[in-house]
C-alpha cells in the first residue's frame, strides 16, 4: 500500500492485517503520520517503509494486490505542498504501475470526487466527466488525479494490468488529522474546545460524508470483485448535507456552546454541490454505506476527545 500511514491508510493496513494478509505500507510521511500506524509496529504481518514514491523505488517479495492512496488529500495539505501533490500522482502513479505490471499484481487507484471539480451535473454519476478548472490551486490535486486515473486506463489497456478506480467523496472518521483543516476535524476540534466553528462562506454549499468503515469495505470490495478491470466506481454516502447543517449537527453531538462564525472562504472554486451516485457500486460491489452521520460524528467525537486530551475512555 502507497501511502499506508495516511488517515484512510492505516484503516486499511489494520483491516488487512486483521484477514491475514502481510502489508508493505510505504509512505514518505508528508501528510500521514507515522502514529497512525504506530499499533501496527512489531506486528510480523506489518512492514513499513519510508519512501516517496514519486521517486523509483523498490519492493522485495511478491506482491498480490497494490493500493495506491499516496498523495496529500486535504485541501490545506495539497494547497501547502502542490508540487509533491501533482508529482505523486502523475511519477508516483506510473511507478505503482510498473511494480503492478512486473510483478502481476492486481491495482486500485484511491481517485477523488474532486475528479469532477464544480460539479454540473447532480449528483455526480462515474460517467460525468467533470468542470475542473486545470490552472486553479486545486488542480494540483483534482488535475493531478485526473492524470492518474488516465495513466491507470493506458496500463490497463496497453499493458493489461488488473487495475481498478475509485473516486472517494469526503471521508471522516477517527484519525483524520487534526491539523489539516477539513471540515470535521475543525468543526469537531473548535466544538469540543469551545472555539468558533469557522463556516467559510455562507454555508450553502453541500458534502456528502462518508464514514471511514464504509469506505475501507468498498475498497476491499472494488479490489477483490471479480471482472472489474478498468471499472470505476464512486464510493461515498449520498446522505447531502449543507456545511452550515454539519456545523449544527456536530455542534449539538458535542454538546459544544460554541458559536457559529461565518469566514471567507480559503481557496477559490470550493465546490458548491457535491454527492455520490452510488448505483454503480451497488449494482456491480454490492456495496453501500451502512454507517448513518450521527452514529459516525459520535464516534469521531469520541476519538477527538481522546486525542485532544480532554478524556482518557472513549465517550
Ligand atoms: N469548510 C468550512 N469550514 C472549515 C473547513 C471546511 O466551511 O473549517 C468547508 C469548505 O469550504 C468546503 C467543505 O467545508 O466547502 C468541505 O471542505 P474540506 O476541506 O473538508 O474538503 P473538500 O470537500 O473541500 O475537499
Amino acid at each position: 500500500m502507497t501511502g499506508g500511514a495516511g488517515f484512510i491508510g492505516s484503516h486499511l493496513c489494520d483491516r488487512l492485517i486483521a484477514r491475514g494478509d502481510d502489508v508493505v505500507c510505504a509512505d514518505n510521511l508528508i501528510t500521514g503520520q507515522a502514529s497512525n500506524v504506530e499499533h501496527l509496529r512489531g506486528n510480523p504481518q506489518f512492514h513499513f517503509v519510508q519512501v516517496d514514491v514519486s521517486r523509483p523505488f523498490a519492493i522485495d517479495g511478491p506482491i498480490d494486490q497494490i493500493f495506491h492512496l499516496a498523495s496529500p488529500a486535504s485541501p490545506r495539505g495539497y494547497l501547502e505542498k502542490p508540487l509533491e501533490t501533482a508529482l505523486v500522482n502523475s511519477q508516483g502513479t506510473q511507478h505503482a504501475l510498473e511494480l503492478a505490471k512486473r510483478t502481476g499484481a492486481k491495482f486500485l487507484l484511491a481517485s477523488t470526487s474532486e475528479a469532477y471539480g464544480d460539479p454540473l451535473v447532480h449528483p455526480q454519476p462515474e460517467d460525468y466527466w467533470g468542470n475542473v478548472n486545470p490552472i486553479g490551486m486545486r488542480s494540483c490535486y483534482d488535475e493531478g488525479k485526473r492524470f492518474a486515473e488516465a495513466l491507470t486506463m493506458i496500463y490497463v489497456r496497453q499493458f493489461n494490468v488488473d487495475a481498478r478506480i475509485v473516486r472517494i467523496f469526503n471521508c471522516y472518521g477517527p484519525r483524520s488529522d487534526p491539523r489539516d483543516g477539513r471540515i470535521v476535524p475543525n468543526f469537531v476540534t473548535q466544538a469540543l474546545l469551545g472555539q468558533p466553528i469557522t463556516v467559510y462562506g455562507d454555508g450553502s454549499q453541500t458534502r456528502s460524508l462518508g464514514y471511514v468503515s464504509d469506505l475501507i469495505d468498498g475498497l476491499l470490495r472494488a479490489m477483490d470483485t471479480v471482472d472489474t478491470i478498468g471499472r470505476v466506481y464512486n464510493l461515498g454516502n449520498p446522505d447531502e448535507r449543507s456545511v452550515l447543517e454539519f456545523a449544527q449537527v456536530i455542534k449539538r453531538l458535542a454538546g459544544s456552546s460554541s458559536v457559529i462564525e461565518f469566514h471567507p472562504p480559503i481557496s477559490t472554486d470550493d465546490p458548491q454541490r457535491r454527492c455520490p451516485d452510488i448505483t454503480r457500486a451497488r449494482r456491480e460491489l454490492g456495496w453501500e454505506p451502512r454507517v448513518p452521520l450521527e452514529q459516525g460524528l459520535l464516534d469521531t467525537i469520541a476519538w477527538f476527545r481522546i486525542r485532544l486530551g480532554l478524556t482518557t475512555v472513549p465517550g
